[in-house]
């Protein structure tokens, strides 16, 4: 590892127990088609929270991060990279209801497990993305859609980490188009996400 990148991986663990920190880590264990060779350190936040600190240290340390949701539409050279990985996906993650139908969760939510909550709640609208295998901010990058669905449909808002600062986004200001974003065209790191859902019939 370089100078700067132990320094993250130091302030990191000090300031963020809860973090997951791997080193000379395969990313062939991170990608779907299983493939990437080692990154000196891969960093696995528990929330929005820690992600937008450890956004923070990289950006302090003057490095730039691969920032990854579940890996699934990724291809990483085999050879050992010089730069450390962010992954979003901690496989723990949770939603939460709002009032108004509206459901709010950390981007490192699968699609699966956040259509399911929906479901579980009683709401449709995310049913077209059960089956897109990654996470909600890989989602958001790229306005995933399928069924006649699409991200645009359903995001109220994300807050968003870019350049040292923290904002939110709010309904045309994600930039949304066929396939892209403002994450995609712009850069940033799409920390969490309100949703607005319908009330609907589970069964
Ligand atoms: C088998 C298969 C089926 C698929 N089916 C569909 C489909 O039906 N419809 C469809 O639209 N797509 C489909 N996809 C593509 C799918 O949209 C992407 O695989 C998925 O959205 C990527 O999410 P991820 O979390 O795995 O992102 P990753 O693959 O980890 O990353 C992809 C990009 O998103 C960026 N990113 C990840 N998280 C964030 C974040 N929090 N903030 C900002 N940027 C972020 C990454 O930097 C990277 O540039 C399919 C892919 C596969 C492999």
């Amino acid at each position: 590892m370089t100078d700067r990148i132990t320094i993250a991986a130091r302030t990191i663990r000090e300031r963020w127990p809860d973090v997951r920190l791997m080193t000379d880590e395969p990313m062939s264990r991170h990608t779907s088609f299983r493939i990437g060779g080692p990154a000196p350190l891969l960093v696995i936040p528990a929330g929005p929270d820690s992600l937008e600190g450890v956004c923070r240290v990289m950006d302090d340390l003057e490095l730039s991060p691969l920032l990854i949701g579940n890996g699934s539409d990724l291809l990483v050279e085999d050879r050992p990279l010089s730069f450390p990985v962010i992954q979003t996906h901690t496989g723990s993650e949770s939603a939460r209801l709002l009032s108004g139908s509206r459901v709010e969760a950390g981007c490192g939510i699968t699609l699966a497990r956040l259509a399911c909550f929906a479901r579980d709640n009683g709401l449709t609208g995310l049913e077209f993305a059960h089956g897109i295998p990654g996470t909600l901010g890989g989602a958001l990058f790229m306005n995933a859609g399928a069924y006649g669905g699409e991200m645009v449909q359903v995001t109220e808002q994300t807050r968003v980490y870019a350049n040292g600062s923290v904002f939110t986004l709010t309904g045309e200001e994600h930039g949304f188009g066929y396939r892209k974003s403002r994450f995609s065209e712009l850069g940033g790191t799409a920390l969490c996400s309100v949703l607005q859902l319908s009330p609907g019939d589970p069964a």
